[in-house]
């Protein structure tokens, strides 16, 4: 589904990241973990189109109807409308725009570019109800500005609601479980399991096996300093909980 080859990308003419390589099939999670400023938010907001960022080097292959496109020639709203779905690490506030509208808009944005009927608020109502349930949110979030007073678990459950209604292919969650208290932590692991299927893929970035011990990955990989470094199984989540990320970057160039 996904293909990262040698990708290299600069911010504010500064390189970030040196050079990736990183390969996601259908139906796989991936998760990647690594020191604070190595660069995993640089990649997740890279692959969902954030314009601040340039590549510099490199491909980003997706699969568009068996199609591999290089996805630096889509803008962030094309790749969204693609079934690319970024969760972010800092969810941003929209003052004046109703969550409830916020999510029917981007629904049927999706929904009409891959041939589905657009919903009317009655029936997108009726959709976006049985979401909130599975998420254990009120119903008073939907009439709330998108995420404007939302404590920072109530914006990562947030998250998790677009990714609901949206149901992405490729969903890249960056740190989706940081603030979350353990009772809403289980919420969000079941309701990324209720939405796993053979034909999704994920990508978690997180600093904690505990969700990793729910929704279990297939592989991990630690980046650090723009690069990945190792790569391993689920079990790696738990090594590096013992030994910390030291004992993997030793001979490792700054
Ligand atoms: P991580 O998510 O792994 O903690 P980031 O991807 O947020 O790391 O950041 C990687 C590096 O890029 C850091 O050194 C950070 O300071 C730098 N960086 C990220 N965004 C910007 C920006 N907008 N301007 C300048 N530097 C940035
Ligand atoms: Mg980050």
């Amino acid at each position: 589904m996904l293909s990262i080859k040698n990708l290299h990308a600069t911010i504010n003419g500064e390189e970030v990241l040196h050079g990736i390589n990183l390969e996601v099939k259908e139906g796989e999670i991936h998760a990647i973990m690594g020191p604070n400023g190595s660069g995993k938010s640089t990649l997740s907001k890279i692959i969902a189109g954030h314009p601040a960022y340039e590549v510099t080097k490199g491909e980003i292959l997706y699969d568009i109807n068996m199609n591999a496109v290089n996805l630096t020639s889509l803008r962030a709203d094309e790749r969204a409308r693609e079934g690319i779905f970024l969760a972010f690490q800092y969810p941003i506030e929209v003052p004046g725009v109703s969550n409830f509208e916020f999510l029917r808009t981007a629904f049927n944005a999706v929904a009409t570019h891959q041939g589905a009927e657009e919903l009317d608020s009655f029936d997108f109502q009726r959709l976006i109800e049985t979401k909130l349930k599975d998420l254990q949110m009120d119903v008073k979030f939907l009439s709330r500005h998108v995420n404007v007073d939302f404590s920072g678990g109530e914006k990562k459950r947030n998250e998790i609601l677009q990714m609901a209604v949206l149901q992405p292919r490729l969903a890249l969650l960056d740190e989706t479980d940081s603030g979350l208290d353990v009772d809403s932590l289980q919420q969000v692991a079941q309701a990324l399991n209720k939405l796993k299927t053979p034909e999704n893929a994920y990508v978690l970035v997180t600093h904690y096996h505990r969700i990793l011990e729910h929704v279990v990955p297939d592989h991990i990989h630690i980046l650090a300093n723009g690069r990945i470094v190792h790569s391993g199984d689920h079990t790696l989540a738990l090594e590096i909980e013992k030994n910390g990320y030291e004992p993997f970057l030793r001979g490792i160039q700054e």
